[in-house]
């Protein structure tokens, strides 16, 4: 099933999401195919959840984004930090009293703090997809996925079962999967399920937007989906954006993360 889109939402999407070859995009997507490899993801997943990198609050990691500008994003060139915030405003005016999605919009893409522990951008950032099965054709920058040695090793299925469920495939590793974990195994906050999920599967473009991988879909997995959607137009469409950050706005982020975060979270 692909997501109905009209024409007009349509045209928004491939303006933003426009991919050239010869650009940091093209060269980091290339490092990402050739270098996720199945193995690879069962390793990064085992290191990082563990959890043992150090400990911060999430307000000291949010703040650490200031440094982060990401070189997959054809459509941003600001530090990653204020695309949190215009993400979390543009929750805000469409949902005012709905503080725990507005801190999801904020929080997002914290878990792209995996720079300062020296991750390679390519396992930070970027489309994800799924390794264990064939790559579909609507992967961002195809082709050079014929550079990854499992380019041709699976059919459609791969090594899972239909209506497997999407937390058992094996997904490139980036900033979804490792912040799910952080706040997955963290008590010390109130950020409740369906949103971990949200974080979870935020880029992965393929299955959210072009419809890929509905063969491991069980029932459950289309609620996530449509929350998923409801949080992409967020997220995308906040790039267009130039809401000014100002004091206020920090300081009432500052408060509502009080109301639901608590203390250091283990990294
Ligand atoms: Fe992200
Ligand atoms: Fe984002």
């Amino acid at each position: 099933m692909k997501r109905n889109l009209s024409n007009n939402n349509l045209n928004e999407v491939k303006k933003l999401r426009t991919y050239h070859v010869n650009t940091p995009q093209y060269n980091l997507y290339n490092e990402m195919h050739k270098n996720q490899t199945f193995q690879y993801v069962k390793l990064k997943t085992k290191e990082y959840s563990k959890l043992n990198k150090c400990k911060m609050t999430i307000k000291k990691a949010l703040a650490l984004l200031d440094d982060f500008i990401d070189p997959s994003d054809p459509d941003l060139d600001v530090p990653n930090s204020i695309h949190a915030y215009q993400t979390a405003e543009r929750i805000r005016k469409k949902y005012p009293d709905d503080k725990e999605f507005q801190i999801i919009g904020l929080i997002h893409d914290v878990g792209k703090v995996l720079f300062s522990f020296g991750e390679p951008s390519w396992s930070v950032v970027g489309d994800t997809y799924v390794l264990g099965c064939k790559f579909p054709k609507s992967i961002v920058y195809y082709d050079t996925l014929k550079n990854s040695p499992e380019y041709d090793k699976y059919d459609n299925t791969g090594i899972y079962k239909e209506k497997c469920g999407l937390e058992n495939l094996h997904i490139s590793y980036g900033h979804d999967e490792y912040l799910y974990n952080v706040l997955k195994n963290n008590k010390n906050h109130k950020i409740s399920h369906k949103y971990l999920n949200i974080i979870r599967y935020h880029s992965f473009y393929p299955w959210h937007t072009e419809g890929e991988y509905r063969q491991f879909m069980n029932d459950n997995d289309y609620i996530i989906l449509s929350d998923v959607l409801k949080f992409n137009d967020f997220d995308l469409y906040s790039k267009e954006d130039d809401t000014e950050i100002t004091i206020e706005v920090k300081n009432y982020y500052d408060k509502i993360l009080d109301e639901y975060f608590f203390g250091d979270l283990n990294w």
